[in-house]
C-alpha cells in the first residue's frame, strides 16, 4: 500500500493532453525516480507470480518496453518487442485494430516465439483495451499462449478489462 501510494504520487495527471477533454497519465516522473522505478518492476514481478510458468515477456511499444525488459531479466526469461507497423524487418506477423479515429497495426517478428511458449504481455496503461486485445491476438497467431497481461495503471472507467475477457489481467494501480 505504501509502495502503491508512492508510485501513484509519481504519475502526473495532465488535463487536455494530447487533445481537449483527455486526462493523460504521464509516467516520466516515475521513470526518473530510482525507488519508484524499482517499485514498479518489483510490483510487476510480485503481481505475476501466480500466473504459472512464464517463458517470455512481450512489451507493447513504447512504454511496455520500459517495464517489460527489466521484468524479463527479473523473471529470468527473454523479451519480445511488439512494435508499431513498419519498425521491424521482415518477416513479421501483423494484427490490425481499430482506434477511436482510424486504425493501427502491431507486429512481431516471425519465429521469435517458440511454439506453445507462455507469454506475459506488459504495458503501462490499460485504457480501452484495444491495444492489449490486439497484442494478445498477435501472440496467439505467432504460436504463443497468453499467460496473462500486466499493466501499471488501469483506467477503470474505460472498461478495458472487458475486452480482455478470458485472460488473466493484473494491474498495479487502478483509477476511476
Ligand atoms: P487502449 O488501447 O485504449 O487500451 O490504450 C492503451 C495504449 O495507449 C497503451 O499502449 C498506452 O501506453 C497508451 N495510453 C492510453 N492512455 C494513456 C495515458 O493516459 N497515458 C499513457 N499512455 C496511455
Amino acid at each position: 500500500p505504501e509502495r502503491a501510494a508512492r508510485v501513484r504520487s509519481l504519475i502526473r495527471d495532465v488535463p487536455d493532453y494530447p487533445a481537449e477533454g483527455i486526462l493523460f497519465r504521464d509516467i516520466t516522473p516515475l521513470l526518473a525516480d530510482a525507488a519508484g522505478l524499482a517499485d514498479v518492476v518489483d510490483g510487476f514481478a510480485a503481481a505475476v507470480a501466480g500466473l504459472g510458468e512464464i517463458d517470455m515477456v512481450a512489451g507493447m511499444e513504447a512504454r511496455g518496453f520500459l517495464f517489460g525488459a527489466p521484468l524479463a531479466t527479473k523473471l529470468g526469461v527473454g523479451f519480445v518487442p511488439l512494435r508499431k507497423a513498419g519498425k521491424l524487418p521482415p518477416p513479421v506477423e501483423r494484427v490490425e485494430y481499430d482506434l477511436e479515429y482510424g486504425s493501427a497495426s502491431i507486429e512481431l517478428r516471425t519465429g521469435t516465439l517458440p511454439e506453445g511458449s507462455r507469454v506475459l504481455l506488459v504495458d503501462d496503461v490499460l485504457a480501452t483495451g484495444g491495444t492489449a486485445a490486439a497484442a494478445a491476438d498477435l501472440v496467439r497467431r505467432s504460436g504463443g499462449v497468453v499467460a496473462g497481461l500486466a499493466f501499471l495503471l488501469e483506467l477503470a472507467a474505460l472498461h478495458g478489462r472487458e475486452r480482455l475477457d478470458g485472460h488473466e489481467v493484473t494491474t498495479l494501480l487502478r483509477v476511476g
